[in-house]
């Protein structure tokens, strides 16, 4: 298995006859934190919604662990392991924080088609990933409540739980800290550097604290292209990125 977990080569998306996208090549090494940065319009969320084929590549090609995927389905996508961390609107409100994470766990599994002693097994493998994600969230003491009834930042931390717990080849988040207090954010921080210990993560952010605290690879992205590109320290010095954008975002 090579050290790169996703790739772009010459990514275009086009609305109608408008480029949000262009040219773009990104190497997503595997286990590592890589974020996307850039001003309203850059194209970050179209390259997210590009990457799990929720809209067509124009051009291009993307590969997932070497394997061209530019044609499959999203629902394909999400098979092969392609997480992307929802709004708070994609959690089950009643139920417990647990039983939501066993039922993300459980996402990938054929359920109808497994026998019934093998549901059991089933079932009880996807309470022990949901256990296991629920440590690393550090959000044992409420996992019996319901989702609904977490405050806002837990509920974030739980989105990106239920992204985990598919036990994804890649997680993409989407400004995962967007209205947080300190306190949230700096949970959310220490998660996502966490999970890129064992975990391939591509974050779109605005907060560059954030970006330059966590990231191992940063991306800078303008009106559809890649920008600049390098480690936190490189980009933050980059007079191109000083210039155009810091004040920016
Ligand atoms: P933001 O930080 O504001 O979310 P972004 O970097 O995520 O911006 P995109 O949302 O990907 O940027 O948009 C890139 C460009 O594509 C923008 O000029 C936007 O107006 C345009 N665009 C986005 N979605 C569509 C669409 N469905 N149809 C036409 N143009 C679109």
């Amino acid at each position: 298995m090579t050290d790169i977990a996703l790739q772009t080569r010459g990514l275009g998306v086009k609305y109608g006859n408008f480029h949000a996208l262009a040219e773009v090549d990104l190497q997503i090494r595997r286990n590592s934190v890589h974020s996307i940065i850039g001003p309203n319009g850059a194209g970050k969320t179209t390259l997210f919604h590009a990457l799990t084929g929720r809209v067509r590549a124009s051009s291009g090609r993307i590969e997932l662990d070497g394997r061209d995927i530019t044609d499959t389905s999203d629902d394909d996508r999400v098979r092969l392991g392609i997480a992307r961390s929802f709004q708070v609107t994609s959690l089950f409100p009643n139920l417990a924080l647990r039983e939501n994470l066993r039922l993300a766990a459980q996402g990938r599994t054929p359920w109808q088609a497994l026998a019934p002693w093998r549901r059991a097994e089933a079932n009880a493998e996807a309470l022990a990933i949901a256990d296991e994600v629920i440590e690393r969230l550090a959000l044992a003491p409420v996992s019996n409540r319901l989702a609904g009834e977490l405050s806002h930042g837990q509920q974030r931390r739980l989105e990106v739980g239920m992204a985990m717990a598919a036990r994804p080849r890649v997680i993409l988040l989407d400004e995962p800290t967007s209205g947080m207090g300190i306190d949230d954010i700096e949970a959310m921080k220490q998660l996502i550097r966490d999970l890129g210990r064992d975990h391939t993560v591509l974050f779109i952010e605005h907060n560059m604290g954030i970006v330059m605290n966590i990231s191992d690879m940063v991306t800078v992205m303008r009106l559809g292209r890649k920008l600049v590109e390098g480690p936190p320290a490189q980009v933050r010095d980059d007079p191109e990125v000083q210039r155009a954008y810091l004040g920016n975002m």
